[in-house]
Formats: C-alpha cells, sequence, structure tokens
C-alpha cells in the first residue's frame, strides 16, 4: 500500500503549490484567492521506487460552525485521520498566527506522523524562520520553498523514511 500523505495548513500557505511539486501536476488549481481549493485533491508521486499518495485539503478551520468552511473542516479532518504522514505547512513570511496554533492543536490531539513545513522560505536564513515554529510542539520545522522547491527533496524523504 502507499503511504498516503496529507497537506494541511491555513488558507494561503502554499498547500496547492507543494502538492504540484510533489505530484508533477496541475490538479490543483493554485490561486492568489485564499480557500479557493475546496474539496481534497488526491495525487500521485514517487520518490526513487516509493510511490505516494499526496492529499491537498481545502484548508483547515477549526473555527468555523456552518457552512462551507464547516464543510471543509470536516473533509480535512477526515483527510488526517486516513493519513500515513501529515505535513502541516505554515507561512515563514508571515508567522505563527492563532489558527497555526488552533491547528497544531487538532493536529496533537489526532497523533499523526505530522512534519512541519515552513514554506515561502527562498531568500530567508533557513535557520531564523524555522525558530518561531517550533512553539506549535510538533517536532523541529523545516524550511522550504514550494514555489523555488528548495528543501522538499529532504521533506519529502524524511516523510517517507519508514516506507
Ligand atoms: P493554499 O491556499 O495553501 O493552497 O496556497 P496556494 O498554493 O494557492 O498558494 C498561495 C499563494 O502563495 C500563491 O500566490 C503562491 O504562488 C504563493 N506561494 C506558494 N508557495 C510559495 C513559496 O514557496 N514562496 C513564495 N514566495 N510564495 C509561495
Ligand atoms: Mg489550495
Amino acid at each position: 500500500m502507499k503511504p498516503t500523505i496529507v497537506l494541511v495548513g491555513r488558507p494561503n500557505v502554499g498547500k496547492s503549490t507543494l502538492f504540484n511539486r510533489l505530484t508533477r501536476s496541475r490538479d490543483a488549481l493554485v490561486a492568489d484567492m485564499p480557500g479557493l481549493t475546496r474539496d481534497r485533491h488526491y495525487g500521485h508521486g514517487k520518490l526513487g521506487s516509493k510511490a505516494y499518495l499526496v492529499v491537498d485539503t481545502g484548508g483547515f478551520e477549526p473555527l468555523a460552525k456552518d457552512g462551507i468552511m464547516h464543510e471543509m473542516a470536516r473533509q480535512t479532518e477526515q483527510a488526517v485521520a486516513e493519513a500515513d504522514a501529515v505535513i502541516f505547512l505554515v507561512d515563514g513570511r508571515v508567522g505563527v498566527t492563532a489558527l497555526d496554533k488552533e491547528i497544531a492543536n487538532k493536529l496533537r490531539k489526532i497523533n499523526r506522523p505530522t512534519f512541519v513545513a515552513v514554506n515561502k522560505s527562498e531568500g530567508l536564513n533557513r535557520g531564523v524562520v524555522v525558530a518561531d515554529f517550533h512553539e506549535l510542539g510538533l517536532g523541529d520545522p523545516v524550511a522550504v520553498s514550494a514555489t523555488h522547491g528548495e528543501g522538499v527533496r529532504s521533506l519529502i524523504e524524511e516523510v517517507l523514511e519508514p516506507y
């Protein structure tokens, strides 16, 4: 069975961009409009001989109580529950937000193997950009750039290490 890697994070952190890079597809719609990706998107990827499945979620909105945001949250929680590994994407240019902390709390409870990836880190000092995100309590964050590809291969190698 291929491991399933689920990408979570608040809107606009770069989940769909990373999904495209991990699956080399244009399946996920990338846009400047936050929250545009409303459904789960599945794609296949390969690292050497290791095949994996990637799920791009439309946002993890623990504050939402009803409507479309609630449905997005439900779908995302279901995707995470089915995940072999979770990549929790955050924005290194914005820093830790209240929503990041809420997502982190949920992920700690769900207790799947989780990797914090600090995106948009191109041109920034990797050590400095990850430092703040230790407070999320989900291990050592790694710096990546989904648009430039930096750090993505080593992240996926680490995620797939047990497989
Ligand atoms: P999503 O809402 O989490 O799926 O985020 P998207 O993948 O749609 O990306 C949101 C915005 O962030 C888009 O304008 C992307 O081009 C931009 N973005 C994504 N990854 C990076 C990155 O590594 N560096 C920079 N500078 N921008 C990025
Ligand atoms: Mg998206």
